[in-house]
């Protein structure tokens, strides 16, 4: 998972703010150099990290969060903030034809899952009602064109290929053709990659952009090339100019200094983040809610989100309704590690629940996750109705009475005992008077 060395670092530099109380000039100060080296640590663009620093100091140093009666939680606000901007404010969502047919031109350098993605993009608008068609237009390389089909066959979606032709504007207007005569309404165009920028490629993809004239020229780089990313961004939309950017291998990179960095140096947002090799892992990217993962506050909007994939909207609806009037319950939270377990993605989701942040699921193994999920079911399980409902009635004498009943002893049941208020606490900020606000700033 992204972010997990700096959303560590992060929380350190806040719990200690926490600790303090009232904040002088000098614990600003430091703590901004902490902030500082841990953005760099994570590998974020230097000249980024100057002005993000900058930024937050003054802010911090202001006379309402120093004189506030929580300056710590203030200070926390404004890096929340900060970052949601970094990453590109409110979020940029794809753009669509207003004519109703779409064309998205995919272009990015070799090996970034520039093809792999165009399947999660087309298994994505499948799932939005949309009806995608794919195009091959790698003239260079037949193997590309063969695995292009297979994933058109994986994701359940044509594939219109030119074998013998050359010229691949020529393919993609033919493509265009074929998709709107047959029904289809996005096209989505593979193009050649290469090992990096040259002129010959990017004269290339500037000939297929004015013949077909895409709606969005979708720049796909690898998170874990770091900065590579970045510049590879930045060389694509000086020589080409592209409309947003697609990071893959999110899954895989723990430092996340690319992701906080594209948004500010090419001016193009990420719109969407690829989280696994699988079709289904690709997801819209929300800044203010990935700015919450790396704070530790959790993202349950994705949380939501994801449970409304494998929920029916009954169930949806009353989870929601439960998180907003405060009334989680241990059994909720177990229901809701269940569901987790059936989405099939422990490490993957548990740094959207709040209280679960990536500092306590460093080096998660997936067997221990599922391990101890059997151990909380069979904890919760051997509580009684009441208890479940209402946790602050446990005891000495009920813990024991837990501990007897389901083989586990006391502290584990001290420490789901723990999360569960950790969570708790965490979904109250989207409860009440201040919740309803941050939820519709959310939504947005
Ligand atoms: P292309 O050369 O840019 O078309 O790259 P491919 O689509 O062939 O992908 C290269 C490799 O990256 C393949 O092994 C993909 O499975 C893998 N890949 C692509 N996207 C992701 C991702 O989001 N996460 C992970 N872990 N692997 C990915």
């Amino acid at each position: 998972m992204a972010f997990e060395g700096l959303s560590e670092k992060l929380q350190g530099v806040f719990k200690n703010l926490k600790g303090k109380g009232s904040l002088s000039e000098k614990d600003i100060n430091d703590a901004m150099r902490e902030v500082k080296l841990a953005l760099l640590e994570a590998d974020v663009n230097f000249k980024v990290v100057k002005e993000f620093v900058q930024s937050v100091k003054e802010k911090a140093l202001g006379e309402e969060v120093m004189k506030s009666l929580t300056p710590a939680q203030q200070v926390i606000k404004i890096v929340d903030r900060e970052l949601t901007e970094l990453m590109g404010g409110a979020g940029s969502k794809l753009t669509y034809s207003p004519r109703g047919f779409t064309v998205l031109l995919m272009v990015g350098l070799q090996g970034t899952g520039k093809t792999t993605t165009c399947g999660k993009l087309a298994a994505y608008l499948k799932k939005n009602g949309k009806k995608p068609m794919l195009c091959a237009c790698d003239i260079y390389r037949p193997a590309a064109i063969d695995q292009l089909e297979v994933v058109g066959k994986a994701v359940d979606t044509p594939v219109f290929t030119m074998r013998d032709c050359k010229e691949p504007e020529k393919i993609a207007l033919a493509a265009m053709n074929e998709a709107e005569r047959k029904g289809y309404n996005v096209l989505i165009v593979d193009t050649a990659g290469r090992l990096q920028i040259d002129e010959a490629l990017m004269d290339e993809l500037v000939t297929i952009k004015q013949a077909v004239k895409p709606h969005e020229i979708l720049l796909v780089v690898d998170a874990l090339t770091g900065q590579d990313a970045v510049n590879a961004a930045e060389g694509f939309n000086e020589k080409l100019g592209i409309d947003g950017i697609i990071m893959t291998k999110m899954d895989g990179d723990s430092r996340g200094g690319a992701a906080l960095s594209a948004k500010k140096v090419t001016g193009k947002p990420i719109k969407f983040i690829g989280v696994g090799e699988k079709f289904d892992a690709l997801e819209p990217f929300h800044p203010e809610r990935m700015a919450s993962r790396i704070l530790g506050m959790g993202d349950m909007l994705s949380l939501i989100e994801q449970a409304e994939q494998n929920y029916d909207d009954e169930q949806a609806a009353a989870l929601e309704k439960k998180i907003r009037k405060n009334q989680f319950t241990l059994e909720d939270f177990l229901e809701q590690m269940g569901q987790i377990k059936k989405m099939g993605g422990i490490t993957k989701l548990m740094g959207m629940i709040p209280g679960m942040n990536s500092s306590a699921m460093k080096n998660v193994d997936v067997e221990k996750s599922e391990r101890e999920f059997v151990q909380m079911e069979a904890i919760i399980q051997s509580m009684t109705r009441e208890e479940r409902e209402n946790p602050s009635i446990l005891n000495a004498s009920r813990r024991r009475r837990i501990s007897a009943g389901s083989g586990q002893p006391v502290s584990k049941i001290n420490s789901l005992v723990k999360r569960y208020g950790e969570a708790k606490k965490m979904m109250k900020q989207f409860s009440g008077k201040g919740g309803a606000g941050r939820m519709n700033r959310m939504f947005r």
